[in-house]
């Protein structure tokens, strides 16, 4: 079970370190549990969390060890600041940034060679869910990527990130359990998990862990959701 919190772009340097203080001495419970600060914060999450099996992942990274990619960071950048993985095409990026299926294809096959970890998200929109595209969507979206004991998949239906709206626990399980038909990997769900609403998805025989953002921004919610988890 893994409990990763996707910060996005909150939380600078004081701020990633306060929390990664209160986090070492919160009860997390028996789950894997990852932190993803924005760029700028990593360094300090790293060493705050240092000595903890607490995990710190970037948020993207791109492809190439170096280059003219104003903007971009690498994968050797994050290993040397000690980063043990990223999450990759996140639907924030796919939406507001142009990714693709082959750039998070590209990014994916970079961040495991280099030897990172990654969480590459997957989901579709509501307009999808609504014109019955959901499958045709993951199979798109996950048939651009290889299995990998490192990789692991996050299920966020876009609709349900950062609205509010939590996917049914079966929604959720039904979805998981075709993407693992398609490629046999963990997956976590993404999409306003909360503490009210964790035990419940959790419990999912296909719920592999989870994908948290707004809830993952104070400790007492994360540690919540962590706790949750330690217990499905
Ligand atoms: C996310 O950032 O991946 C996410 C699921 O956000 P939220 O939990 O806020 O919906």
């Amino acid at each position: 079970m893994l409990i990763a919190g996707n910060w996005k772009m909150f939380k600078g340097v004081a701020e990633a370190a306060s929390f990664c203080h209160e986090l070492r001495e919160a009860d997390l419970g028996d789950v894997d549990v990852v932190v993803c600060p924005p760029y700028t914060a990593l360094a300090t999450a790293v060493q705050v969390l240092a000595g903890t099996d607490i995990g710190v992942f970037a948020q993207n990274v791109h492809w190439e060890d170096e280059g003219a990619f104003t903007g971009e960071v690498s994968n050797a950048m994050l290993r040397e600041l000690g980063v043990y993985g990223t999450i990759v095409g996140h639907s924030e990026r796919r939406q507001y940034f142009c990714e693709t299926d082959e750039t998070v294809a590209r990014r994916v096959e970079g961040a495991l060679a280099a030897g990172l970890h990654v969480i590459a998200c997957v989901g579709e929109t509501e307009a999808e869910r609504e014109a019955g595209e959901t499958e045709a969507v993951l199979r798109r979206q996950v048939s651009v990527l290889e299995p990998d004991e490192s990789l692991v998949i996050a299920y966020e239906p876009v609709w349900a990130i950062g609205t509010g709206r939590t996917a049914t626990p079966e929604l959720a399980q039904e979805a998981h359990a075709f993407v693992k038909s398609l490629l046999d990997l963990p997956v976590l769900y993404g999409g306003s998990v909360k503490p009210e609403n964790a035990a419940d998805l959790l419990a999912q025989p296909d719920v592999d862990g989870a994908l948290v953002g707004g809830a993952s921004l104070d400790v007492d919610s994360f540690a919540a959701i962590c706790r949750a988890g330690s217990r499905s």
